[in-house]
């Protein structure tokens, strides 16, 4: 954090009372967690479900923090340096908003069902050619995450490019009225959430909300190849920029397609010129996020020599789609998330693997889909069938639905295994898997699959 604020300032722009402190004081981070916290500090107490930060405000004090925003209704503090407001998260997102207002710099927001993270980190390196990029770290993408992410904008960054998640209505529209992006970015509307928002529309609804933080002159970059998005195209007040691979009438479209297992090739025109890219992490989905990348980093006059390079020089990171290679096995860990779009992302790297043995999927529930849970998990399974899997391990109750739709496509029962749980299909791993398989271990964060990949790799 640059700190340009001091507490009297901060309490304004959080419409909240100081008692205890001198307004004077300069505030020089964030801090939502004492573990972390940094001299100078102003401690804001969130409250969780399972968590109340007012608890810890004297640790916060004692760790160094200037002041502490806390709930009105909280107190009495004791002479503890505190700014009261109505609401410390919602004081959380007022200050973030009036922080990056200090910098007149451009800012790129993504939001979509899949592929956010994945596409902010193309962009990032393709605006990194170009710019001082500052970015959301890791999947800092909510209401805390965001705030916190702009805390850490500095005076010599050149550009920011923030994430943007959500599960319910309203929440993207919190995000955007902080960032204000000039360009919003959406990857597609898929079911992720469907059980908070009811339908495809509505989830779409709840994305469309970013658009609310955009200035007159802002850039829409949407992915043409979705159908919601491309039915979109009379509703929208700004400049818009479609990208997609089957539709031809986008702004952007890749041609000459090719897929391989350690990236995909493709070629696309840029004011009237064919140009050829190549993006380092196998799966078509990738060839998405570049060409969103493309479109960002044209916005921003970034070369197109370096685009290219941007695009070749992106890397997966975290639990995301990683090879890992072992003397026995060959495991695409993708424990990191879940839903269909990116369960047939992770089954069509795992078609494009080469492979010496057999193509395995392991995979577990797909969480939050409501009462279309068995279907979108039938799907998965009939994709399985699609994408060559030679033998399919289900983990979960809903995964049961994955194997029923594997077998109904027509896979042999004796390659399905199902189990309840992870302790029951470790001890299994030993028989069900051979020397040389290539193993995509997939599931939702809850299912905690990571504990199957680490399994197979002690085996
Ligand atoms: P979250 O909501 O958890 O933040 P996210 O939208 O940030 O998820 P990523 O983490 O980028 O999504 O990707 C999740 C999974 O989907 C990964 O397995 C990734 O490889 C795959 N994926 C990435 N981009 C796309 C895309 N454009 N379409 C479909 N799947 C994708
Ligand atoms: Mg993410």
């Amino acid at each position: 954090m640059e700190w340009i604020l001091n507490i009297s300032c901060a309490a304004n722009a959080m419409n909240g009372e100081i008692c205890g402190c001198d307004g004077d004081e300069l505030i020089r981070s964030v801090s939502t967690d004492t573990r972390t916290i940094k001299d100078g500090a102003v401690f804001f107490a969130l409250q969780g479900d399972r968590f109340d930060g007012h608890k810890f405000v004297p640790a916060a004090v004692e760790g160094g923090a200037v002041c502490c925003v806390v709930n009105k209704e909280e107190g009495p503090f004791n002479g503890f340096p505190v700014i009261a407001v109505e609401d410390t998260h919602k004081a959380l997102r007022d200050l973030a908003a009036f922080y990056r207002m200090n910098f007149q710099i451009p800012v790129v927001g993504i939001t979509g069902s899949v592929g956010k993270t994945s596409t902010k980190e193309m962009i990032a390196s393709v605006l990194r050619r170009s710019y001082k990029t500052h970015m959301t770290q890791g999947n800092f993408n909510n209401e805390i995450g965001l705030p916190l992410t702009v805390f850490d904008l500095m005076k010599e960054d050149e550009i920011m490019v923030l994430e943007m998640g959500m599960s319910s209505r309203g929440e993207i529209s919190n995000l955007t009225r902080i960032a204000r992006p000039d360009t919003a970015v959406i990857t597609n509307i898929g079911l992720s959430h469907i059980e908070h928002l009811g339908s495809r529309e509505g989830i779409k609804k709840a994305k469309f909300e970013i658009l609310e933080g955009l200035p007159m002159d802002g850039t829409v970059i949407l992915n043409g190849d979705d159908d919601l998005l491309w039915s979109a195209r009379g509703e929208i007040n700004f400049e818009t920029l479609y990208y997609g691979i089957r539709n031809k009438n986008c702004d952007l479209t890749a041609y000459d397609v090719r897929t391989y297992s350690d990236g995909s090739e493709f070629t696309c025109k840029i004011d009237g010129e064919p140009y050829k890219f190549f993006v380092s992490a196998p799966g078509e989905h990738h060839i998405y996020n570049a060409l969103a990348a493309i479109l960002t980093g044209l916005k921003y006059d970034v070369e197109i020599d370096d685009i290219r390079k941007g695009i070749r020089s992106f890397v997966p990171s975290g639990l995301r789609q990683n090879f890992v290679e072992l003397p026995n096995y060959k495991i695409i860990r993708d424990c990191y998330n879940a839903s269909p779009a990116s369960m047939k992302s992770g089954l069509e790297v795992l078609s494009l693997a080469q492979v010496k043995g057999r193509r395995v999927a392991c995979l577990a529930d797909m969480l939050e889909l409501g009462d279309i849970s068995p279907e979108a998990h039938r799907s998965v399974g009939r994709l399985v069938v699609d994408y060559g899997v030679d033998c399919l391990i289900t983990v979960g109750k809903d995964a049961h639905y994955i194997a029923q739709g594997a077998e109904e496509e027509g896979m042999n029962p004796a390659d399905i295994y199902e189990f309840d749980n992870n302790e029951e299909l470790i001890e299994r791993l030993p028989d069900l898997l051979k020397k040389n398989d290539v193993i995509l271990v997939k599931g939702s964060r809850g299912m905690r699959m990571e504990e199957i990949a680490d399994a197979i790799a002690e085996l």
